[in-house]
């Protein structure tokens, strides 16, 4: 769907609508003799990818958006709802050997730490994990809120955000993933995390065919 590659009737029904439109769906089917009914999930696919708008009881027009533009469009479509993972959360008084298994076991990059309440109190990444293992203590006798990074130095995201504007903070602050945070009164609940992979999936799917 987010193709640009459209089918031959997909084709057709664009000229036709740049000709003549605003046109009714119902016209655009009598040129093409066929049904509404067959031709509604290629209208439906033209509006959604943006080629075509529709008004009530006008008809379907052309938008005349160039193709970067229904590239843009496309990619704003993109929430972070749709894309984000479950988030790997680890408790502030677990120690750091402790965390490091967690990340291998459940093979992510980054761990979100949390207080009782499940509240967002800081991140760990593997960096951060490592430089720890670097020191002289022993490992497990070092809580990760020791050297986590903490709030409110933490750079989160919400389901309703667009994906383009989280891969956005993740370059300018230079990290590799973001919680996905709901407000609640005492904090923030960590409900997902959106990471590279994410990012570098969605823009796959951007030109995928489906
Ligand atoms: P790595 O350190 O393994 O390359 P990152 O680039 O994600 O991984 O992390 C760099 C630093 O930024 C680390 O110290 C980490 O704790 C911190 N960090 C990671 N994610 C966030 C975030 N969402 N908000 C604030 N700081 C973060």
């Amino acid at each position: 769907m987010n193709g640009m590659e459209l089918s031959a009737r997909q084709e057709e029904i664009v000229s036709i609508v740049k000709e003549n439109g605003p046109i009714t769906g119902e016209h655009i089917a009598d040129r093409l003799k066929l049904t509404r009914a067959t031709l509604r999930p290629d209208l439906a696919i033209l509006t959604m990818a943006g080629f075509l708008d529709a008004r009530p009881r006008v008809g379907y027009f052309y938008t005349g958006k160039t193709s970067n533009e229904l590239l843009t469009h496309n990619i704003k479509k993109m929430k972070v709802s749709e894309h984000f993972s479950v988030p790997v959360v680890v408790n502030e008084h677990v120690n750091v050997y402790d965390a490091i298994t967690t990340m291998f076991l459940e093979d992510v990059g980054t761990l979100f730490v949390v207080d009782e309440h499940s509240h967002l109190q800081g991140v760990l990444s593997r960096k951060d994990l490592l430089r720890a293992s670097l020191g002289q203590q022993s490992l497990q006798e070092v809580p990760v809120h020791i050297i986590m990074t903490r709030m409110p130095m933490i750079k989160v995201c919400k389901k309703e955000d667009l994906l383009i504007d989280t891969a956005n903070k993740l370059i300018e602050n230079q990290i590799d993933a973001l919680p996905v945070v709901q407000e609640k009164d005492e904090g923030l609940e960590v409900i997902g995390r959106v990471t590279k992979t994410n990012i570098t999936r969605a823009f796959v799917e951007l030109v995928k065919e489906d």
